[in-house]
């Protein structure tokens, strides 16, 4: 018997490259034996001089796109001395395999592309293990080329070599091609096909002025020039999307001349999940249609060879906003493009790899307290979390999570599947994609769940889903769940802790409107410690639409409704108030987020309804940013109550007396950030905890995170970086709630 060793890698080691990449540092070091794909993840049986060298190498270095959690050493005796160092055939059922995300075009794909040597010169669907598309054409389990979208697409000769190559960078790599196997693009104008260069047809329309459907890897974009006021202009009318900002596309040399851009922030750029990034502007080169009152621009760089190839032949920065009818998620499919599309764009730039599930870039931003996710999608998922030590035995769990930011959550084997973001629930076809993620998660992760989790609100689409699925569901205030995510997601576990959860609206236990929190507790329950002062939400959902709504409500309750009338002359203010004082629709509201419309309603800012959801709240960030408060209003403490009212003489002398928007938002924000701060300290040691939580959508907002932080200097601020602060996070929260509950009970 021969002694060598027996190494377990664990982690996301399959279908990134990871046994070539063993296979070439074997023969190497002159080790043999082999290596194989299993159930639990990569095993290596190992046999050299060099062995110590081989595990430590195993330990340091692993592809771009592994993530390896674990490489567990044990001895192993082989029979005979092994010859040679093989890749053998995998075993088992892929249950555990992981499925990992799509990655951004890699340097090496992206030089051969434009080296007119290559076989792959100017192909625009070239990918190796280390890149490419991965979840967004994957249709079933196993991982292999047969369950995916590439399936229409048989390899030619010359690509199976690869395939079969260990040496080879495009060794098992399942959606291999090129262009005499693979996918191909086209232009198409009026439903017809155009002969030649696709790409260079589509750069030229774009120079002209155009607005292009462009199919990408999750979805369709429609793109224009974003240097062309006129073209963003028409995007905009046709598009009915008057002020949301758009999404911008570009090389890393463009984004510099527009936006400042950290260290960090190019890196994040440069990952292979390439998230769309806000960026502090620098510039106003670009036209202010592209984000109306912003100071940030959403940037992306080409994330596949088509995106690389279009903005090189193009020369300049795109628009790239989603592809969808208004509330409508993404168009995913060509006839769908055509029929849905056709009235905005003039013309497509199609292709024929089918897109198995719309994923929407994902959307981040980096604060000084580290990165955070606005929106969790293309490139993050399905990659998993890990758990807190103390849900190593949770049973598997799935949860549902909110009405406007969908997302599901699977718990299994001690880590967290949070699901793509799929968005609002109230349309139908969303409702249908939250179905399909539903049954596809469950069948590409072989999840069988024993326990549901949902929302409290008993009008929530995810929640009536949840109790339909019969199995035993848990009810989760939203609130506690937007804590729980935080607390998750920092794998914290401990006695008590206290999380501001500054949000827009979440059902209370007490059948309030919940939204400004100080909530103490863990996973397995909270109690409220503090809250804003509630104030009424006249006409229910419109109050989310119309800020002058809140502000009435806010300036009456603080002795200043002559202002208010003053301010608000041309809006139904005196039905409004008749409404609220009988009760009318107007349920009382704790919620943070509507306390920010109404600060922004008071400086005039969308005078009838916001366009999207959080318009006016970015407006005032907007204006804060940078801005160095001196003073900041004064919150009230009346019990558990933290009271507006002080704040809002401040802010009615300072408008009064012309104190400029910047100013009066810079002393908002802080006074703001004291008072939930403050608050929060008194709970922390009441319940004789350092750990404060910070969580809800409010904490999208980069100047009011930094400053909460700043306040709670000295004690362990727990803020959220993968899972999104808003309801796109709330499942992973659910779900940690009713395992914290569910094992509680056993
Ligand atoms: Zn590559
Ligand atoms: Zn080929
Ligand atoms: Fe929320």
């Amino acid at each position: 018997m021969k002694k060598g060793s027996h190494i377990r890698v664990r982690g996301q080691v399959q279908g990134v490259g990871y046994r070539p990449f063993v296979w070439a540092l074997a023969h190497k070091l002159g080790i043999t034996g082999s290596v194989l794909n299993d159930p639990e993840g990569v095993l290596i049986l190992a046999y050299g001089s060099a062995l110590d060298a081989f595990t430590a190498v195993l330990s340091e270095q692993a592809p771009p796109l592994a993530r390896v959690d674990a490489v567990e050493l044990s001895d192993h005796l082989f029979a005979e001395t092994p010859s040679d160092f093989v890749i053998a055939p995998s075993t088992g059922e892929g249950a555990k395999t992981r499925i990992t995300p799509d990655a951004a075009t890699c340097d090496q794909c992206f030089a051969e592309i434009l080296d007119p040597n290559d076989r792959r010169f100017g192909y625009a669907f070239a990918n190796c293990t280390h890149c490419g598309p991965r979840f967004s054409i994957i249709n079933g389990v196993p991982y292999d080329r047969e369950k995916t979208t590439m399936a229409d697409f048989p390899m030619c000769a010359e690509c199976a070599e690869e395939y079969a190559d260990p040496a080879d960078r495009r060794f098992h790599a399942q959606p291999v091609a090129c262009a005499n196997c693979g996918p191909r693009c086209w232009r198409e104008v009026n439903g017809v096909e155009e002969q030649g260069d696709a790409i260079a047809a589509t750069a030229e329309g774009l120079r002209r002025g155009e607005i292009v459907a462009i199919k990408g890897l999750g979805g369709f974009h429609l793109a224009c020039d974003a240097r062309n006021p006129d073209a963003v202009a028409r995007l905009r009318e046709r598009k009915h999307r008057p002020a949301k900002p758009l999404a911008l596309m570009g090389p890393l040399d463009t984004i510099r001349r527009h936006c400042r851009l950290s260290p960090d922030e190019e890196a994040r750029l440069q990952d292979p999940a390439a998230p769309i990034l806000l960026l502090e502007k620098i510039s106003d080169d670009l036209p202010e249609a592209v984000a109306p009152g912003q100071t940030v621009l959403g940037w992306m760089l080409p994330y596949t060879p088509l995106h690389h190839l279009l903005i090189d032949t193009f020369g300049g920065p795109l628009v790239m906003t989603s592809g969808n009818l208004s509330g409508e998620p993404q168009v995913i499919g060509n006839e769908e493009a055509s029929e849905k599309l056709g009235r905005f764009a003039d013309a497509f730039l199609m292709h024929d790899r089918q897109i198995a599930r719309r994923l929407d870039d994902s959307v981040e931003r980096i604060t000084a307290a580290g990165p955070m996710v606005l929106r969790r999608a293309r490139g993050q998922v399905p990659e998993t979390l890990p758990l807190p030590q103390t849900f190593a035995d949770a049973p598997q769990t799935i949860a549902y999570g909110g009405q406007m930011k969908g997302a599901i959550c699977l718990v299994k084997d001690g880590l967290a599947l949070l699901g793509h973001h799929l968005g609002n629930l109230d349309d139908a076809l969303t409702y249908e994609a939250f179905l399909q993620a539903d049954r596809d998660y469950a069948e590409l992760f072989a999840h069988d769940p024993v326990l549901a989790a949902c929302d409290l609100h008993p009008e929530f689409a995810a929640t009536r889903h949840a109790e339909a699925s019969g199995l035993p569901v848990e009810y989760v205030q939203h609130h506690h769940a937007h804590m729980a995510s935080c607390l998750g997601e920092n794998l914290w576990s401990g006695d008590a802790a206290v999380g501001i959860v500054l949000d827009g609206l979440g059902l209370g236990p007490d059948n309030t409107v919940w939204g400004g929190e100080i909530l103490v507790g863990d996973y397995g329950s909270v109690e409220r410690a503090y809250y804003l002062r509630p104030a009424p939400l006249p006409g229910g959902d419109q109050a989310q639409s119309e800020p002058w709504r809140n502000a009435v409500m806010r300036l009456d309750q603080s002795g200043h409704a002559a202002f208010a009338d003053s301010l608000f002359a041309d809006r139904p203010v005196e039905t409004l108030r008749r409404a609220a004082a009988a009760g009318f629709n107007a349920p009382p509201s704790s919620s943070a987020g509507r306390l920010f419309d109404a600060v922004a309603a008071c400086l005039g800012y969308c005078p009838g309804r916001q366009s999207f959801e959080g318009e006016v709240a970015m407006r005032l960030e907007a204006q804060a940013q940078g801005q160095n408060a001196g003073d900041s209003y004064r919150f009230a403490i009346e019990g558990r109550q933290i009271d507006p009212g002080p704040m809002f003489d401040e802010l009615v002398f300072d408008i009064e007396s012309g104190v400029s928007d910047a100013m009066i938002a810079a002393r908002f924000h802080r006074g703001l950030a004291q008072a939930f701060a403050g608050a929060a300290r008194c709970a922390a040691d009441e319940a004789e905890t350092r750990t404060i939580a910070l969580s809800g959508g409010c904490f999208q907002n980069r100047v009011l995170t930094e400053m909460v932080v700043e306040e709670l200097s000295g004690y362990d601020v727990l803020v959220h970086r993968k899972v999104p602060a808003n309801d796109g996070g709330l499942a992973f929260g659910q779900a940690l709630v009713a395992i914290a509950r569910h094992m509680d009970r056993q």
